[in-house]
C-alpha cells in the first residue's frame, strides 16, 4: 500500500532562494502622486464613512468570509482605511451587519479597486 500522503504539494529540498524577477514583472509601482507631486485621493477621500451605511461598507469585504480587505487591496490611504474598520467593527456589533458573510442583495456591487 502506497504512504499516505497529507499534502497534495511537493516541495523540492534544497536551499530556497529568491526567484529572480522576470521582465514583465518589474513594471514600476503604481503611481500615487499627479504631475504636480500632489497626492492622488483614495477611493473613500471624499466620501463620508458612516457605520450605517452598510451598502457602502460591504464593498470592502470578502463575498464569502466576511474578512475586511487589508490596505493592499483596497489602496485605502491609511486615513481612511482606519475609519472603515473601525466602522465595519462598529455596524458588525450593532447588529447592522453580518461578521461572517456578505448579505446577499449586496454580493453583485462593484468593488471599489
Ligand atoms: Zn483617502
Amino acid at each position: 500500500m502506497p504512504p499516505v500522503r497529507h499534502h497534495t504539494a511537493i516541495f523540492s529540498a534544497g536551499p530556497t532562494r529568491a526567484r529572480r524577477l522576470k521582465p514583465e514583472e518589474l513594471r514600476p509601482i503604481k503611481n500615487k502622486v499627479d504631475e504636480d507631486g500632489n497626492p492622488l485621493p483614495c477611493a473613500l477621500c471624499k466620501i463620508k464613512i458612516d457605520y450605517k451605511n452598510v451598502r457602502l461598507l460591504s464593498q470592502f469585504i470578502s463575498n464569502d468570509t466576511g474578512m475586511i480587505y487589508g490596505r493592499r487591496i483596497t489602496g485605502l490611504c491609511g486615513h481612511k482605511q482606519k475609519e472603515l474598520t473601525k466602522a465595519i467593527r462598529r455596524a458588525r456589533t450593532m447588529g447592522f451587519m453580518p461578521y461572517t458573510y456578505k448579505y446577499p442583495e449586496y454580493l453583485n456591487d462593484p468593488k471599489p479597486f
